[in-house]
């Protein structure tokens, strides 16, 4: 992950994307600086899960058809795919997703491939520290190229997902549920997220703050949330250091950025980032609104505990999933992405065993319905 350059571009409205995008890409010397002709180039959209566009839970289309615009002007061949949580990594579950999304239509406007392998790759990470090798999907691993293009929305476990989070869509479907399980802890999985990027090396990477999302992201329980502001850089931790520092999420609230220092990976704050397109003062938003989570700079100082005595404290302080009967239609979606098989479906409608839970909040992320609460303990509540 090189540079320090964060181009920040106000955008209105999804119809002056390509505007936008386009006078970016002039200040960054043109397109033909990240695509050579007959490169094929993945755009690595984030499509969580097959939502509308309007529900700011995946890349707007518009984000990822005024890129493949102007990846195939430059001669490249634009290829877009992801792989959604909470499901097989198969065709028909492909073709949903891109109609949902839209990316179906941004595909037919562009002239771009929709890809539909749903094959699978073992590929190394040199640089990789929780990984040094992972099964991602084929895509990812033939391009000869990857633009990250990625959603500006809050996580209820990692505070914010951005650049270096959408790496872990090339994790096939189901697999991640793996990832979780192995790396519950948000620290270790801010590793297994950076190693992951580290393989990726997006060429570019572009979020959509358009209608961004605050709240209870990154699924269906967030709420969009006009901003309208698409961010670039080349390298994705300075672009997510800027997305950062505008939305206002505190660094004892971002175990990625925490990560990056502790490798010694750069930028990973604010004052070293080259912002172009405006200052902090003008962008930071003061009223974002963030996940009512644990306090995490407690969890931060339970870190050196080991086992059970750490199990015990995060069961006590941490939230727990809870099931909204009302809400839930009983599609088991949460059941199968869970890591910790804490969910079984009774008289239709899901249950949640807390003594199996980990606190990964893939059920809370996956819901379509919105049925998934977050809840404390009585401990959890006092100490917020
Ligand atoms: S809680 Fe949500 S994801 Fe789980 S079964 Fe109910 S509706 Fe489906
Ligand atoms: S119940 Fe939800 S939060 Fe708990 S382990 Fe399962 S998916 Fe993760």
């Amino acid at each position: 992950m090189t540079g320090t350059r964060v181009y920040v571009i106000r955008c209105g409205g999804y119809e002056q994307t390509e505007e936008a995008l386009r006078s970016v890409l002039a200040q960054m010397g043109g397109m033909g600086r990240f695509v050579r002709p007959g490169e094929r180039i993945l755009l690595k959209a984030n499509l969580l899960r097959p939502a509308p566009p309007e529900s700011a839970v995946c890349t707007h289309p518009a984000v990822v058809e005024a890129v493949a615009k102007l990846v195939q002007e430059a001669g490249g061949r634009a290829v877009i795919t992801d792989s959604p949580g909470g499901a097989l990594q198969k065709e028909s579950t492909l073709r949903h997703l891109y109609e949902k999304t839209g990316m179906a239509q941004a595909a037919a406007r562009s002239g771009a491939e929709l890809s539909y392998d749903a094959s699978t790759r073992l590929v190394s990470i040199p640089r990789g520290k929780a990984l040094h090798q992972a099964e991602v999907i084929t895509p990812a691993a033939e391009a000869d190229g990857v633009f990250d293009l990625c959603k500006m929305k809050t996580h209820v476990l990692m505070g914010m997902t951005g650049a270096v989070k959408n790496s872990f869509g090339i994790i096939p479907g189901l697999s991640k549920v793996g990832f979780h399980g192995s790396h519950p802890d948000r620290t270790d999985f801010a590793d297994v997220v950076l190693d992951l990027t580290s393989f990726l090396s997006p060429r570019l990477s572009i979020m959509d703050g358009v209608l961004a999302m605050e709240g209870e992201g990154p699924g269906a329980s967030g709420t969009p949330r006009q901003v309208g502001l698409l961010l670039v850089s080349e390298n994705p931790l300075a672009l997510d250091v800027a997305a950062a520092e505008i939305m206002g999420l505190p660094r004892d609230s971002n175990p990625l950025l925490l990560a990056a220092q502790r490798r010694g990976l750069t930028p990973n704050r604010a004052e070293d980032v080259e912002l172009v397109g405006g200052s902090w003062e003008e962008l930071r938003i003061p009223d974002y609104r963030f996940p009512s989570n644990v306090r995490r700079d407690l969890m931060e100082f339970l870190g050196p505990l080991a086992g059970p005595a750490k199990k015990l404290c995060k069961a006590i302080l941490s939230q727990t999933p809870k099931i909204q009967p009302e809400r839930c239609v009983g599609c088991g979606i949460c059941q199968k992405a869970c890591p910790g098989k804490a969910i079984t479906l009774e008289g239709g409608k899901a249950k949640v065993h807390p003594a199996s839970c980990i606190r990964c909040f893939c059920c809370h992320e996956l819901c379509p319905q919105k049925a998934v609460a977050l809840k404390r303990g009585p401990l959890g509540r006092l100490l917020k």
